[in-house]
């Protein structure tokens, strides 16, 4: 017999099928999702330049913050409705999806004219009022877990989205704090299997936050793709070096495309296919 769960709408055994659900003609949660972009919108040139340069590598869905949930208040914080605006404007020149961080409900409103996917990032995860909103909302959320929550906290998180009647749910593991120090939070794999075996929904691996640092970002992103993600979300910029946030995490351009091919033979082993494989357009011809 299965142990009792405090969960119920999230659980597996409420419901046995996978979810999934299509988001820029991508099946989330049945194909795996590739989701790149820079930690922060910073300007037109920067947001432009990276999201052309993914469209050729036929990734789907941008990513980019608007609003920033920052350390410290004297870091930047994101262009917040300029920033938006921007990421728009390049998602729709090259046909990409916008996926950005809502930080507190009153800017729900904003967020839904211009995202595609809403993320919740790992500092608003037990912020109740906004998960209870949220589950309002005709659009998927991106639920990052907690940096110190348990995965059962993690999973009663959505089950706050999922009781307001929103299912649209991907689960994101970013990494936890531990006594390790050699990276800046310690990314559980384990977490994959486990929430996949408690729950129905769609998991992915954020390696960027995951490691804090460029030279893991692939390895780390074979590892969730090999415990079985249904995808994953990278930082790159075009000038790593110049960035306004998380610069030491960010992949350059080149490294991104380079790391793909490998990637997508890794999922075809595991008979599963990355949502950029649908068309091969190599960069150097476009
Ligand atoms: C981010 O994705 O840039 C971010 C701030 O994520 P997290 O909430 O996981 O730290
Ligand atoms: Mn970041």
């Amino acid at each position: 017999m299965s142990k009792r769960v405090p969960y119920q709408l999230v659980s597996r055994s409420w419901k046995p099928e996978p979810t999934t659900f299509t988001v820029n003609g991508v099946e989330i949660g049945k194909e795996l999702m590739m989701i790149a972009g820079p930690c922060a919108v910073e300007n037109e040139e920067q947001i432009f330049t990276i999201t052309e340069f993914l469209s050729k590598l036929n990734i789907k869905f941008l990513r980019g913050g608007a609003y920033k949930p920052r350390t410290s208040p004297y870091s930047f914080q994101g262009l917040k409705s300029e920033g938006l605006k921007l990421m728009r404007r390049a998602a729709d020149k090259f046909g990409m999806a916008v996926v950005t961080e809502i930080m507190s409900i009153d800017k729900i409103d904003e967020l839904v004219q211009y995202a595609d996917i809403l993320q919740v990032g790992t500092r608003n995860m037990q912020n109740y009022p906004l998960l209870r909103a949220l589950g309002k909302i005709n659009k998927p959320v991106l639920l990052k877990r907690g940096m110190s929550n348990t995965i059962e906290e993690w999973l009663l998180a959505a089950e706050y989205i999922l009781s307001g009647g929103n299912s649209k749910i991907i689960l994101c593991e970013r990494g936890i704090r531990t006594f390790e120090t050699a990276t800046r939070n310690t990314l559980d794999i384990s977490a994959v299997p486990i929430a996949k075996s408690l729950s129905h929904l769609p998991i992915i691996i954020d390696p960027s936050q995951g490691t804090g640092a460029r030279d893991m970002i692939i390895p780390m992103s074979r590892a969730g793709i090999a415990a079985g993600a249904d995808g994953l979300i990278i930082e790159v910029h075009n000038q790593p070096e110049e960035a306004l946030s998380d610069g030491d995490q960010s992949l350059y351009l080149d490294q991104f495309q380079e790391m793909l091919d490998p990637l997508s033979k890794m999922a075809n082993v595991l008979n599963k296919s990355f949502d950029f494989q649908a068309v091969v357009s190599p960069i150097e011809n476009n």
